[in-house]
Parts: structure tokens; C-alpha cells; sequence
């Protein structure tokens, strides 16, 4: 059996994003650019991006692995919970 790599597992997974209940909220006005970059290279599914000034955010896709909030601190990550019953992640593979 071919040994498979970690983008093949995690591409196996299936996603029901929640459109009008994000489960992860950001400061949109936040703008210290260390503290967002700390975020922005932490989060293992690159959801954060660092653009002109201004941290960009798309919940969907999130892994649910809780790093972004930890690594914040409160500062960039305003709300995080985890997604309402049969919306999120559900992981196959790993
Ligand atoms: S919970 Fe994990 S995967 Fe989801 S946005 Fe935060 S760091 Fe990224």
C-alpha cells in the first residue's frame, strides 16, 4: 500500500462551513504586525493572511486544531468556539 502524504490525508477531509455562524471571529482593525504575522504562521491551513496592513481571515477550511487562539492571545482572535453539531470538519484521514 502507497504510504500517503500529509496533503493527500488532509485533502480527504470534508468541510460543512458554517456561512452565516463563523466559529472564528478577528479584529479587523487590528493592525501589529508582529502579533498577526505570529498568527498568520501558525495556523496550519494558512487561513490568516497579512495583506496591506490588515489581517484577512476565511474561516472556511479551518482544521479546528484551536493554535490561532492560543497564539494570539486575545489579540488578534476576538471569538472562538468550535463549529455548531454537523458543521465544520470532519476528518478521514487525519
Ligand atoms: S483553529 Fe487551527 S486551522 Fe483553524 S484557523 Fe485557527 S489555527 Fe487555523
Amino acid at each position: 500500500m502507497k504510504k500517503m502524504s500529509v496533503d493527500d490525508k488532509l485533502g480527504l477531509n470534508k468541510f460543512y462551513p458554517d456561512e452565516h455562524n463563523p466559529h472564528i471571529e478577528i479584529d479587523p482593525d487590528f493592525t501589529d504586525e508582529k502579533e498577526i504575522m505570529r498568527v498568520v504562521k501558525a495556523c496550519p491551513a494558512e487561513l490568516y493572511k497579512y495583506e496591506n496592513g490588515k489581517v484577512i481571515f476565511n474561516h472556511e477550511g479551518c482544521l479546528e486544531c484551536g493554535t490561532c487562539r492560543v497564539v494570539s492571545g486575545g489579540k488578534v482572535v476576538r471569538v472562538w468556539h468550535y463549529p455548531v453539531g454537523s458543521m465544520g470538519i470532519e476528518y478521514r484521514q487525519g
